[in-house]
Formats: structure tokens, C-alpha cells, sequence
């Protein structure tokens, strides 16, 4: 049976649900709320003004109050319509008799010892999903979830055991940073902060230290929680655009990493429709050993992947892509691998950097982390031949928080189902 989403009639019936290999459009049903309102987070602008416009104002005055709801919603974070002080008094109870402001709710929070923050979330037809906080020093991170679970099944990845329960919807993708800056404090409390951080926001030009110096703690956003963002392309698209929105959460698209493990078809269209940077999940230079931890490999192979990174709209040596490659002991951690890696960047003529994973454990893993000294090796032979190549330390680790970690109790399958998961996965894509 299809989960049923939340009721907005403006969400399209026919959403696409990634297929084993590639996004397969099949209906769902959109069951309406029981009180038949519409949820405003997840909407464009405009959209907004049309559901005004059928609720009965005429297009002018639509257009204006819809203007300043998504300024309150998406600017100041306001969660009633009774706190929208520029709205007139009577029309504020008039929108909270049709409208609600939604967020994922919060199941549990936590916090670890190097300060990273995880919420287990829940959607409105309950199913629960995780997003994580990571604090640096000049910077913090926000890792956005796309999907609950996966349908692909990266053999390190504990996200990967999962089934695909269902796509996130842009108002739950969204939601998620809005909820990370409901919890950290961070949405602007007078109008002088709201022009500093439109101004901060709004230039895509902007300099580093013009968005740093406004004191924000969330600066930056990785869709890399549970999913594969470019199987849920459409969402992840309209959720990235209000939060890159000038008028709305006013984040540069410079600051936004969306991670792929290689939907080739869909990355051009990421580049031009979205415009974020891009981080690939590499994680092996041979097409038997991609093939097994990378299974998504059997359908687009390393050279058509490479291929498409470099045609990668908007890459450049001012922003690169970012190759992930998680450090597995004795499977893609040799000396030769780490060779044959820069062979490869540099047969695509790509603007590389390499992102160095050690591999984040979970009960049942079937791989073990490369040693350090072995991980030092393979970086320092792609550093010398003058492709960036850091060692990410891990982060959250002890509240299962780190790279791969991510899995929601609910979903925890026994080793013996897993494995028949794994072999159906696997059957699918040959
Ligand atoms: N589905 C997307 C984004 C989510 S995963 C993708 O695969 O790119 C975010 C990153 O964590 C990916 O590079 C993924 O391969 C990596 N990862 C998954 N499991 C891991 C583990 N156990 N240890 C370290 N990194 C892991
Ligand atoms: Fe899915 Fe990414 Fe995990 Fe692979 S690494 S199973 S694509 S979440």
C-alpha cells in the first residue's frame, strides 16, 4: 500500500518513487488532512497566491499577503498566523481557519560529545527520518534527509539495509532547516536582523566572511542524510529553492552540497535546475569493486559517471566536485587504488577534490575501517599529484550520527532479511 502524505492539493499526485534503478512516476493517494486545511511550508510564492486567490481574494490582494506569509514563514520562522503583526487582525484567524504552518515533528534529540546534534523526526502519516548537526569552528553543517530509507543498497551503508519507505515531501525537506533553526535560535527577532541577513543571503556573490560575520551557527546544508536526493529529484528541487530564495531561508546555493552515489541521467538537470555544488559518492576505482559496494554501478558504470561530473554545469577550479570515498580495509584502500584514482581525475580533466571517509561502523557491517596508516598513504599519493584530499574525521559517532549511520529504529530488520533485501537489490539491477 502506498504511505499516504500530507493533504495539500497542490502536491502532484503523481509523485515519482525511485524504481530500484531509476525514478518510476506511480500514483499516490493524497489522503486531505481531517480538517481539510492546507499546509503552506513546501509552497512556492506563487502557489501560495493561487490557494489565496480559490480561497476567495482577488489576485491583487492574493499576491500581497503572499508575499508576507512567506516572508514570516520562511524569513522570521513564525509558526501561528496570529504572530504575522502586518496582517490585519480579522484576516488572521481567516487564514488559520484554511492554512497550517507545518514542521516534521521531534521524536528525539540528541547531543554528542564533540557537539554534533541528531533529531529523529516524524512525518504527519508517521514515519521517522533523522537529520544531523554538525558544529565546526567557522562553520556548521546541516545534513538534510530526502528520503525515508533508500532503495539502493551501498553494502557499507547502514541507511542502505533500509527499504525505501517513501519520498520526503519539499515541505518535510525544507522543514527539516527550518526546524535546525527553530532549535538553535536562529531566525532573525527584529527588522534590522532581518536586513542583515537578507543582505548576508541574498548576493550570490557574496563574500565569505559577509555570511560567517552574522554570527549563524547553521551555515552550510548537505543532502546527505537517508536517501538518494536525485531519486527524488522534483522534492529536493523545490525545497532547495525556498531555502535558496533570497526572500525566504536565504542561503547561497554555495553553501548547498547535494550528494549523489551516481544517478547519471539525473545530474545535468541538478546542475542547471538546482545549481548547488556536487559531491559523488565514488568510493572505488574499479568496475568489480564499485559494482559490489557501490551496486548502482552495474547500471551507470565509472566512465559514464565520470563523464557526467565533468560535464557538470557550473564546475570549475573555483567549485569543484567533491569525490567521496569511504577508506574500506583491504577492499579499495591500496596504494594502486589511490593511483589509479588521480589517473582517473585527471583523464576527465576534473575540478577534484577528494573527501577521505574512514568508514563509520554498525552492527552487522560486513567491512572494517582501513588502518590509519594505510589511510595516510592513499591521501597522501592523491595529495601529491596536487588534488586537495583531507581526511574527514568522524563526527557523532557515538550517537550513531556519523557518515552511514543513519538508520531509524523502526526500520531494523533482522541479518537473514537484510541479506534476501540484498540479494532482491541485487537481482533487480543485473
Ligand atoms: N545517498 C547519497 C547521500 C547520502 S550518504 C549518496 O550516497 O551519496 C552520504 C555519504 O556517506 C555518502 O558518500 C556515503 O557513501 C557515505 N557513507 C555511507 N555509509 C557510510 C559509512 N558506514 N561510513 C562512512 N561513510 C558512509
Ligand atoms: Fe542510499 Fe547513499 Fe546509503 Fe547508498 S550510500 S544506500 S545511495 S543513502
Amino acid at each position: 500500500m502506498q504511505s499516504q502524505i500530507d493533504p495539500s492539493p497542490s502536491l502532484p499526485v503523481n509523485m515519482p518513487i525511485a524504481g530500484h534503478v531509476d525514478p518510476v512516476p506511480v500514483p499516490r493517494e493524497v489522503t486531505p488532512r481531517e480538517d481539510g486545511r492546507v499546509d503552506l511550508i513546501g509552497l512556492p510564492k506563487k502557489q501560495i497566491a493561487s490557494l489565496f486567490e480559490t480561497a476567495g481574494l482577488d489576485a491583487k490582494a492574493a499576491k500581497l499577503r503572499a508575499k508576507q506569509v512567506f516572508h514570516w514563514l520562511y524569513h522570521r520562522g513564525v509558526t501561528e498566523f496570529e504572530a504575522m503583526t502586518d496582517i490585519a487582525k480579522t484576516m488572521r484567524p481567516w487564514l488559520a481557519e484554511r492554512f497550517v504552518i507545518g514542521r516534521p515533528e521531534i521524536v528525539e534529540a540528541q547531543v554528542s560529545t564533540d557537539g554534533t546534534r541528531k533529531w529523529l523526526l516524524r512525518t504527519a502519516d508517521k514515519h521517522d527520518f533523522e537529520m544531523v548537526f554538525i558544529p565546526d569552528a567557522d562553520r556548521g553543517t546541516l545534513c538534510v534527509s530526502s528520503q525515508v530509507g533508500c532503495t539502493l543498497n551501498c553494502r557499507f551503508c547502514h541507511t542502505g539495509t533500509m527499504r525505501l519507505v517513501r519520498n520526503l515531501t519539499p515541505g518535510e525537506i525544507v522543514g527539516q532547516v527550518m526546524l535546525a533553526r527553530d532549535a538553535l535560535g536562529e531566525w532573525p527577532k527584529s527588522a534590522s536582523d532581518t536586513r542583515l541577513a537578507t543582505m548576508a543571503g541574498l548576493d550570490d556573490e557574496e563574500d565569505e566572511s559577509a555570511y560567517s560575520s552574522d554570527g549563524r551557527l547553521l551555515t552550510n546544508i548537505v543532502m546527505m542524510g537517508m536517501g538518494e536526493p536525485l531519486y527524488n529529484f522534483d522534492n529536493v528541487r523545490d525545497a532547495l529553492k525556498l531555502v535558496m530564495d533570497g526572500d525566504g531561508l536565504a542561503l547561497s546555493k554555495r553553501r548547498i552540497t547535494l550528494s549523489t552515489s551516481g544517478v547519471v541521467p539525473m545530474m545535468e538537470r541538478c546542475g542547471e535546475e538546482i545549481g548547488v555544488n556536487l559531491a559523488v559518492s565514488l568510493h572505488a576505482v574499479t568496475k568489480d569493486v564499485r559494482d559490489e559496494i557501490v551496486p548502482i554501478n552495474r547500471k551507470y558504470g565509472i566512465d559514464e559517471l565520470l563523464q557526467a561530473c565533468a560535464d557538470y554545469p557550473g564546475a570549475s577550479n573555483a567549485r569543484r566536485i567533491t569525490f567521496e570515498y569511504v577508506m574500506l580495509k583491504d577492499k579499495n584502500d591500496s596504494d594502486e587504488d589511490a593511483r589509479e584514482l588521480v589517473r582517473l581525475i585527471r583523464q576527465y580533466k576534473l575540478p577534484a577534490k577528494v573527501n577521505l571517509i574512514p568508514f563509520n561502523p554498525w552492527p552487522g557491517a560486513p567491512y572494517e575501517c582501513s588502518s590509519p596508516e594505510r589511510i595516510k598513504s592513499f591521501a597522501n599519493i592523491v595529495f601529491e599529484a596536487g588534488i586537495s584530499a583531507p581526511v574527514r574525521t568522524p563526527r557523532g559517532r557515538d550517537i550513531d550520527a556519523a557518515c552511514g549511520q543513519l538508520k531509524t529504529a523502526a526500520e531494523k530488520k533482522s541479518r537473514a532479511e537484510l541479506d534476501r533485501l540484498a540479494e532482491e537489490k541485487m537481482a533487480a539491477l543485473d
